[in-house]
C-alpha cells in the first residue's frame, strides 16, 4: 500500500514524490515522499492525530535554514500554506501571525500598525514557523525577546500555548520537541513606534552588503562558539572561496555556503565538513551546525574506489 493511501482524509493538498529542491534555498535535494500543505488548522490537526504513528513527519518552513539531502525525505513532509500565513493586530502593541507567514510580512505589518521593535524580521528570510524553531534573530533584535506566547501541535494533534521560558531559548536554539508544529504566534512590540520604514531601509542595506543575499543560499552555516566568530574561524584556515564541487564558501560572508551552480546536498555537506575539520584541527574547536540538514544521504551505486 502506497504512503498516500495509508493517509486519513484530509482536504489539502498532497502530492507523491514531490521535488523539494525548489522549496528551499540552497535549490538542491531529493524529493518528499509525499509533500502535504494543510488547507488549515484543523485539517493539520486531523493529519496528526489520525495518521499511523510509523509515519515520520517533517516540517519545512520558507526552507531558508535546511540542506535536504540528495536522498530526499521519508515519509510526510508538512510545509504551511495559504490557511497560516494570516498576520492580525491584536492591541496597540501585538500582532498574532500564522506560522506560515514571512517574517518579512511580520515587519511590514509592524511598520503599518508603529508597532516598534520587530523590524529586525524584515532581515530574516524566512517563515514565522522556522524563526519560532530557531529562534532566528538579527540587527540587535532576537525572536524569544518579542514572543508572547507561540502555539504548536504535538505529533498526535494536541495544542499547547507556550511562553518563551516553555520554549528553553538559547542562541538560535528552541527545545520545542521533535515533531511538534508551530501554528501561530503573538509578538509584542512598542506602541505608536516611529522611524521603521527608515530601519526596514537599513537593515536591507546593511544585509545587501555583508551577506550574499541573491545567491542559492542557507544563511550562516555554523553557531558562532562562544567568544568567536564562525566566519573569522572558517577565514582562518582558508575557506574564504572554497569549492566543492559546486557548492562554495561565499566570498562575501564566508560563513555562508553557496550554490554556485549545479551543487549537489553532498558537495554543501562535504564543503561545511572540511571547513569543521580544518577549524578543528588548526584551533581546536567544533564548529557547530546551525543550518538543519534532513532527509537521507543517496549510496552510490559502484563505491568511489572501484570507479
Ligand atoms: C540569505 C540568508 C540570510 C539569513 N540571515 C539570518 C539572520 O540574520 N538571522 C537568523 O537568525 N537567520 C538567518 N538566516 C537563516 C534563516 O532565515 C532562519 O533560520 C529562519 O528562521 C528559518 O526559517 P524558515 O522558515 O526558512 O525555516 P526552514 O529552513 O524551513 O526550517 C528551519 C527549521 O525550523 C523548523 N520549522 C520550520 N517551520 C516550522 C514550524 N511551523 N513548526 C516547527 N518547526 C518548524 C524546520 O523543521 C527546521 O528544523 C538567513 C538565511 C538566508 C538564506
Amino acid at each position: 500500500m502506497s504512503l498516500l493511501d495509508r493517509l486519513p482524509p484530509l482536504r489539502g493538498r498532497l502530492r507523491a514524490n514531490a521535488p523539494l529542491a525548489p522549496s528551499t534555498w540552497f535549490k538542491v535535494g531529493g524529493n518528499a515522499e509525499v509533500l502535504f500543505r494543510p488547507e488549515d488548522f484543523d485539517d493539520l490537526r486531523t493529519f496528526l492525530r489520525d495518521r499511523a504513528a510509523d509515519i515520520p513527519v517533517t516540517v519545512l518552513g520558507a526552507g531558508s535554514n535546511t540542506l535536504v539531502r540528495d536522498g530526499g525525505i521519508r515519509g510526510v513532509v508538512v510545509r504551511l500554506g495559504r490557511g497560516f500565513v494570516e498576520i492580525v493586530s491584536d492591541g496597540d502593541d501585538a500582532l498574532i501571525a500564522g506560522a506560515g507567514a514571512l517574517c518579512a510580512n511580520v515587519a511590514k505589518k509592524a511598520q503599518l500598525d508603529e508597532i516598534g521593535g520587530l523590524a529586525f524580521l524584515s532581515g530574516i528570510p524566512g517563515a514565522v514557523g522556522g524563526a519560532l524553531r530557531m529562534n532566528a534573530g538579527a540587527y540587535g533584535g532576537e525572536t524569544r525577546h518579542v514572543l508572547d506566547w507561540a502555539e504548536a501541535l504535538d505529533c498526535h494533534g494536541g495544542l499547547h500555548r507556550l511562553t518563551p521560558r516553555d520554549l528553553g531559548y538559547a542562541y538560535r536554539h528552541s527545545d520545542l520537541p521533535e515533531g511538534w508544529i508551530f501554528t501561530r504566534a503573538r509578538f509584542c512590540g512598542i506602541p505608536a513606534a516611529t522611524g521603521i520604514a527608515e530601519e526596514i531601509a537599513r537593515i536591507a542595506i546593511a544585509r545587501t552588503s555583508s551577506q550574499p543575499t541573491g545567491s542559492a543560499t542557507g544563511g550562516s552555516t555554523f553557531r558562532n562558539p562562544p567568544g568567536h566568530k564562525a566566519w573569522q574561524l572558517i577565514e582562518s584556515v582558508g575557506g574564504r572561496g572554497f569549492s566543492v564541487g559546486g557548492a562554495q564558501m561565499s566570498e562575501k560572508h564566508c560563513n555562508f555556503m553557496i550554490n554556485i551552480g549545479g551543487a549537489t546536498a553532498a558537495d554543501l555537506e562535504k564543503l561545511g565538513e572540511t571547513m569543521r575539520s580544518r577549524v578543528l584541527e588548526a584551533h581546536g574547536i567544533a564548529l557547530q551546525w546551525e543550518i538543519k540538514r534532513v532527509g537521507e544521504t543517496v549510496v552510490p551505486a559502484y563505491p568511489e574506489d572501484c570507479a
